[in-house]
């Protein structure tokens, strides 16, 4: 691994609130997006002499369509709850990396354009105008919130940040300031169909070569079907899954489950990612066409069902708002959920007994399991309350014989971002990703040392890329951040499976 050019934070035995350093992120800046991208997107090219009055306007319209913004911006106390409670704070030491600090560079412009007091007495208020400076500041620390829903749980008034950051994000993109990340992902959905930018014949290719693997190893013909039409599920996974590692570990089991369960499934060329990126730049229009490519595909294939893969944030815009995006779903089966998580589906099938599980192919591991934001704050999982914490762990445990959870402040709805979420999984924003990702670094450490804890779960792509490139920073390996469905995949064996495979690996681990 080349060297940092930053300082890596040092795990602490207990997680400690840092001394205020301020100033420290100031440096770090996001690219922009260059005007050919903001304009793929519907947004003006880049900013204009008058863009004050624009941004100001923006702001307005906001407010008026999202009423939360507006209560968001009255209801601070300025109690202090939220204070401590970021990972960026934590990791980073920037005060402006607090919630109560990142809502009041908006609060500040929001009073003195859109307050009585703000208007006639700035100074009584916390009011300013809206000056290069402050909008620098935006451009550096909205892009410095991960959108992860934390600081909300602790705040009294459940006041939402991630909304703020999105409502900033939307105002820059409207007056040209975009962030490249992003937007060129999302101009690459709507060319190409994903955020990878994988053609129809290079799925194809990967698909083909996944069911030569999988007859190559259990001399099984497991299907990893594409364009299917008639086929009763479609399957929308991030594109992450057709290639990285650990993702395609997930998909690989995704597909014997399906094969298990002896159900007809596809992927589509047109929905090859369930990824959706308009929610991170807080762009309803972005959000609701790529939400849309699911919809004519589902119509197009004739599916009954819509499944979503391993992927956190999509999964959130799909349980919350896919319905209202790109709905109604009234064609498809009304015997099943629009939409279904992939866990909800193994764990039917768990439950059915169609799966030939022997949960000892994992006892070479010790596994925790960590709650992606997206799934734990905005999102629950099959019929009951709370399914989003406990139907992964429910999976996690039918298929190992060793599961340890991280410290309770650290998991279900507490849980610690992975440090990547939110639009901001770019190698220029590293620095933030690697300190970030400490408090979540620190948990794992402790069942690494007092558990045994070898690896480390997921059910999200950002996270699993995220854990991939910054555990080593902290002297893991790479290759401890693995896919639930991968651990699935592990323990299931298939019907008239190659009876010599389940040997040589029983052979193995007695060597
Ligand atoms: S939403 Fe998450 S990243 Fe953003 S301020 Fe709150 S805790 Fe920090
Ligand atoms: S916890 Fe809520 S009310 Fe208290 S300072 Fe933070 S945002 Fe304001």
């Amino acid at each position: 691994m080349a060297k940092a050019k930053f300082d890596i934070p040092k795990l602490e035995e207990y997680p400690e609130i840092p001394k205020i350093e301020p100033g420290s992120m100031a440096h770090l800046q996001t690219f922009k997006a260059k005007p050919e991208f903001q304009e793929a997107l519907g947004f003006q090219g880049e900013l204009s002499e008058n863009w004050k009055e624009e941004a100001v306007a923006a702001m307005g319209n906001i407010l008026d369509k999202y009423r939360s913004v507006r209560v968001y911006m009255d209801a601070c106390v300025k109690c202090g709850s939220c204070t401590d409670k970021c990972h960026y704070y934590l990791g980073t030491s920037d005060p402006k990396n607090m919630p109560v600090a990142r809502q009041d560079l908006m609060r500040k412009v929001y009073r003195r354009y859109f307050t009585f007091a703000g208007k006639y007495f700035p100074k009584l208020v916390g009011a300013e105008d809206f000056s290069e400076e402050i909008l620098d500041d935006w451009y550096n620390y909205f892009h410095q919130c991960s959108q992860c829903r934390r600081c909300s749980v602790f705040c009294p008034y459940g006041i939402d940040t991630a909304e703020i950051s999105m409502a900033a994000r939307e105002i820059m993109d409207q007056i040209g300031l975009g962030d490249k990340y992003s937007n060129e992902i999302i101009g690459k959905v709507y060319r190409i169909g994903n955020n990878l930018g994988l053609p129809g014949p290079a799925l194809a290719d990967t698909l083909e070569g996944l069911e030569e693997d999988m007859e190559d190893d259990f001399n099984v013909q497991v299907k990893y079907p594409l364009d299917v039409k008639g086929a009763d599920i479609l399957l929308v996974t991030p594109s992450a899954d057709f290639f990285a590692e650990p993702h395609v570990d997930g998909l690989i089991g995704y597909g014997k489950v399906f094969h298990e369960a002896g159900v007809s499934w596809t992927i589509s060329t047109k929905a090859s990612e369930a990824a959706n990126f308009g929610m991170f730049i807080g762009s309803y229009e972005n959000m609701r066409k790529i939400s849309l490519r699911i919809r004519e595909a589902a119509l197009e294939l004739g599916v009954k069902r819509i499944i979503f893969g391993e992927c956190g944030h999509a999964w959130r815009v799909a349980y919350a708002f896919l319905n209202t995006l790109a709905g109604p779903f009234d064609f498809l089966d009304p015997d099943y959920p629009v939409p279904q998580h992939i866990l909800e589906f193994t764990k039917n099938e768990l439950e059915k007994g169609t799966l030939n599980i022997d949960k000892s192919l994992n006892d070479d591991m010790v596994v925790t399991f960590h709650d992606s934001c997206n799934v734990a704050r905005a999102t629950r999982m099959g019929p009951e309350p709370g399914g989003q914490f406990t139907i992964p762990r429910f999976v996690i445990k039918a298929v190992c014989n060793n599961y340890v959870d991280m410290a309770d402040e650290t998991i279900l709805d507490r849980t610690f971002c992975c440090g990547g979420g939110g639009g901001l999984l770019t190698d220029d924003l590293m620095e933030l990703r690697v300190k970030g990702a400490k408090p979540r670094m620190e948990a794992l450490k402790t069942v690494i040392e007092e558990n045994g804890v070898t690896h480390m779960a997921a059910i999200c792509a950002i996270c699993k890329s995220q854990f991939t490139k910054v555990l080593p920073y902290y002297g893991f390996d790479m290759d401890q951040i693995v896919s639930v469905h991968q651990l699935v995949s592990n323990a299931l064996i298939l019907s008239g499976q190659n009876p010599e495979i389940e040997e040589d690996e029983t052979e193995e681990d007695a060597a």
